[in-house]
């Protein structure tokens, strides 16, 4: 997806708008629904920046059950996009900054910059539903769904913990006596 900015390059402060409403494929990005952009593209003088909203539905896996989920998303976004030859652009490349744009001939390509902006809205974590129950870290039942006979494992801490609390023996045990 680009933008043609011939027209705002004759001078500064020239605008355009670029808007998108419909499904899209981005590398990498399971998008679900369309993408709907409502930007501005402004010619800035040395540089072309791009602004507004950014909105779709990202398909991604729930953190605890890996069930996919639908997971709708904002952005706004507000970049620069630097002439590809100019002397900013190539100190910042030489100087391995990240995130630096840049376009060449009167075209802004915008699929970089969505697919970065769209990674970085994406959530820590992600559940199906606020009480999913996950897997069975034993026999990878999906809990939700159906119930397993996996007991818990032996020595696992927290269940010992868990027993000693119902047994009502949560005080610490006194030390063994060491073996003779
Ligand atoms: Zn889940
Ligand atoms: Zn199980």
């Amino acid at each position: 997806m680009h933008v043609g900015i011939g027209d705002i390059r004759k001078s500064k402060g020239l605008a355009k708008s670029f808007d998108w409403d419909g499904p899209y494929k981005l590398e990498g990005i399971d998008l679900e629904g369309p993408l709907k952009l409502d930007l501005k593209v402004t010619n800035a003088g040395s540089r072309v920046m791009v602004t507004g909203p950014l909105k779709t539905a990202v398909r991604i896996p729930c953190t605890r059950c890996s069930e996919d989920i639908v997971y709708p998303l904002e952005v706004d976004l507000e970049e620069e996009f630097l002439p590809i030859h100019s002397e900013e652009a190539m100190t910042r490349a030489k100087d391995l900054l990240d995130g630096t744009f840049t376009f060449e001939n009167d075209k802004v390509v915008l699929d970089e910059l969505l697919r970065q902006e769209i990674e970085a809205a994406f959530p820590i974590q992600a559940l199906c539903t606020e009480n999913c129950r996950g897997l069975c870290e034993q026999c990878g039942t999906n809990l939700n769904r159906e119930t397993c006979q996996c007991g818990p494992e032996e020595g696992d801490s927290r269940w010992a913990a868990l027993q000693d609390l119902k047994a009502g023996t949560s005080v610490p045990k006194p030390a063994k006596k060491p073996k003779k």
